[in-house]
């Protein structure tokens, strides 16, 4: 086990500095070349491989299914080349304030009628203040009443902040590390890769969950989507969810006109992380709405068991039509799976949610 050939000792060492162990310990270490050797497996190949892997730790029927808000949509500092919620530039996506917290549970009930077990809330902020937490806190505990899991994504976090998070019923924290560490500044230059282990870490210590991952499609070489996968996979713990995203190429950010990424190159990317994290969900995320139905299928195939669901995703549209996932995954045979948070606590049996019961 060499962890200074690739310069991922420092990231490791940070995350183990603060983390306490859960059962998604695994004491592999992934080199970049690995992953890069798996990336160039034939296709087929690699697929029936992470297929395996797949059928080892999730029965391969079950779709995970998160709905996510944009609770503070808008104006942010930072400068991330793919988001359209960058103060920066012009994309026509207007500074909200934060959302009433009424109207963040009505959307929550309605994500949960229509199948959703986590419901993921975002923020556009570099990092929320004190008085944002106290804000957000609030929220997550209402969300958390519902029955839901919860997951957060508000930016950076200060010492103490995720243990507020915590109390508060927070399962999950969302924390991208976007892309390669190599190629972290050529897509955000507002802050520094170790910036985002430091928060990891603090999030891992509180005792949350971690739902990290990235984007692919900004251009990169397939090494550097290798050495993406490799710093997820190497992340002690690893991460119990991992949201791959396809870029989403919006008007005015710096990144609307980057090149096509190939479908077999995003299905790659999906099976090298089931294969390097075989006990994490692994989220078909933004970029979906424009893929084929074959080509989600043949991620599902790849050991993808994780979707958002809901017409938009943040500010981006997320499904290619109403009620267009209830019929991808009836006609795939896929049914969402129950979280153990959405077992009501009188011990009643859970709601059984269809293909059916996931339309609007
Ligand atoms: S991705 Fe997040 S941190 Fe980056 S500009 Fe968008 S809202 Fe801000």
């Amino acid at each position: 086990m060499s962890k200074k050939k690739n310069g991922m000792t420092t990231h490791t060492a940070a995350l183990r500095r603060y983390a306490t162990p859960t059962p998604h310990h695994t004491a592999q270490y992934w080199k970049k070349c690995d992953v890069e050797a798996l990336l160039d497996t034939p296709l087929l190949e690699l697929v029936w491989q992470a297929a395996q892997v797949h059928r080892q730790h999730f029965d391969p029927q079950q779709v995970q299914i998160s709905a996510l808000l944009s609770i503070k949509t808008g104006g942010c500092p930072e400068d991330c080349a793919y988001c359209p919620q960058s103060a920066r530039y012009d994309t026509g996506v207007a500074r909200e304030a934060l959302m009433d917290i009424d109207d963040i549970v009505a959307k929550a009930k309605i994500a949960k009628a229509r199948g959703a077990s986590r419901f993921c809330m975002g923020a556009a902020w570099r990092g929320p203040r004190p008085k944002d937490v106290q804000r957000v806190a609030a929220i997550i505990s209402a969300v958390k009443a519902l029955g839901l899991e919860t997951c957060g994504t508000f930016g950076m976090l200060e010492s103490g902040m995720a243990e507020q998070l915590k109390e508060a019923g927070l399962d999950y924290y969302n924390h991208n590390l976007d892309t390669a560490p190599e190629k972290y500044h050529d897509i955000i230059s507002t802050r520094h890769y170790e910036e985002r282990m430091d928060t990891l870490g603090k999030v891992r210590a509180a005792g949350l969950k971690i739902c990290c991952g990235g984007i692919v499609g900004m251009d990169e070489s397939r090494a550097e989507r290798a050495a993406f996968i490799a710093s997820l996979a190497n992340l002690d713990p690893q991460p119990e969810s991992v949201p791959i995203n396809q870029l989403v190429k919006v008007p005015g950010t710096p990144l609307e006109s980057a090149e096509d990424l190939d479908w077999s190159e995003f299905v790659r990317t999906v099976a090298a992380a089931r294969i390097t994290m075989p006990r994490a969900h692994v989220r078909l995320s933004a970029g979906r709405a424009q893929m084929p139905e074959a080509v989600q299928a043949l991620c599902f195939l790849a050991g993808a068991n994780s979707i958002f669901s809901g017409d938009t995703l943040l500010v981006t549209p997320n499904e290619a039509g109403q009620g267009s996932d209830a019929r991808l995954l009836a006609k795939l045979g896929l049914r969402p799976e129950i979280a153990p948070a959405a077992v009501p606590e009188n011990d009643a049996p859970p709601p059984v949610h269809t293909p059916d019961t996931l339309a609007p």
